[in-house]
């Protein structure tokens, strides 16, 4: 599984190279979930800001060509063509979770958090998940993003089973399938709202012309046109999340995941935020599930379902 810190410095140097490295140092492990999908729930999350020691401008991320991992190149993999926006992959877009178990073994008890999860959604379906606080909603969040690995089950995205791959292609697979929004935006603060878009490509197959008209397509998607060169801090906290929800739909993933995505917001900024997430995912037949405590931004989507006592139940 792809949680140390030794493995994910091999993980970016075998799927990123000096693009990310050069620009980004230290790189912690929210970056990493942002641009190449590892684990985020270590001790040194909160902590551990990532600290950008250049700006290094959109010019040095052009370094052209692709790096992606093997696994990418599979012919018929739903991986070869996801980031291009081809119809075929958009419209087979599925999510197959069954029996999922999850247990922590802590030094007084094994704690059963998730005690048989059984979900299917398929492409512009949305799912708001709400449920008591440590009821596993973040731990599964996690597992459906293939950074926590499950006790037992099944998880299939796209009909692959992603903790069947190995390390290197199961980041690889996280970065071109699953988009993370998280309660904080996780933006680098030296790079432009641009940059910061464009970041999970630097994992995946690079930053072209192409890459950059989809970045500021987005961009002004969300009402953001006119921010493109600022830095994060030259923005508002809303602007800041809706920067989020571009970078976790750059690569067109087939699942959008974002966990309290509106916690650090005012109610008309949720509000805004919640709408976003609908609105982008479904234009992009994205699969969408969303944890939150706000029961408005729940009531916003076509299905809920409350995590209680480790498994979901019809809100
Ligand atoms: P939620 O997001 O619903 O608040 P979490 O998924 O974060 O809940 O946590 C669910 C339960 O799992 C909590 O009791 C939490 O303490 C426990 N837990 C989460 N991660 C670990 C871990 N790495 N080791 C042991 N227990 C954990
Ligand atoms: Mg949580």
């Amino acid at each position: 599984m792809c949680c140390t810190t030794a493995t994910w410095w091999s993980c970016t140097f075998d799927a990123v190279g000096e693009r990310l490295a050069f620009c980004v140092e230290p790189l912690n492990r929210t970056l990493g979930a942002i641009a190449h999908g590892t684990n985020v729930r270590s001790p040194t999350d909160d902590t551990g800001r990532a600290t950008v020691q250049q700006a290094p401008g959109l010019s040095n991320f052009k370094k052209g060509g692709t790096m992606q991992d093997q696994a990418d190149d599979r012919p018929g993999s739903a991986v070869q063509s996801s980031a291009s926006g081809d119809a075929a992959t958009l419209a087979g877009r599925t999510l197959q979770v069954r029996g999922l178990t999850k247990d922590y073994a802590t030094a007084a008890e094994v704690v059963h958090v998730l005690r048989g999860v059984d979900l299917t959604l398929n492409g512009g379906e949305a799912l708001a998940v709400t449920g008591p606080s440590g009821s596993g909603k973040s731990t599964l969040l996690y597992i459906l993003g293939a950074i926590e690995e499950p006790t037992s089950g099944t998880v299939r995205i796209d009909d692959v089973d992603p903790f069947s791959l190995n390390e290197a292609e199961r980041a690889a697979f996280r970065n071109r399938h699953i988009g993370f929004v998280f309660q904080d935006h996780h933006l680098l603060p030296q790079l432009t709202v641009l940059e910061n878009v464009l970041v999970p490509l630097l994992a995946g197959p690079g930053v072209d012309e192409a890459a950059e008209a989809r970045a500021r397509q987005l961009l002004k998607r969300v009402g953001l046109e006119h921010r493109v060169e600022h830095r994060p801090a030259e923005i508002s906290g809303g602007e800041r999340q809706r920067v989020a929800v571009c970078r976790a739909m750059i690569n067109q993933p087939t699942l959008l995941l974002a966990d309290e995505p509106t916690g650090n917001l005012d109610p008309s900024n949720s509000a805004a935020i919640g709408d976003l997430l609908l609105e982008v995912a479904a234009e992009q037949s994205a699969i969408l599930i969303c944890v939150t405590h706000n029961m408005e931004l729940a009531a916003r989507f076509p299905q809920h379902k409350q995590l209680r006592e480790g498994r979901l139940h019809d809100a």
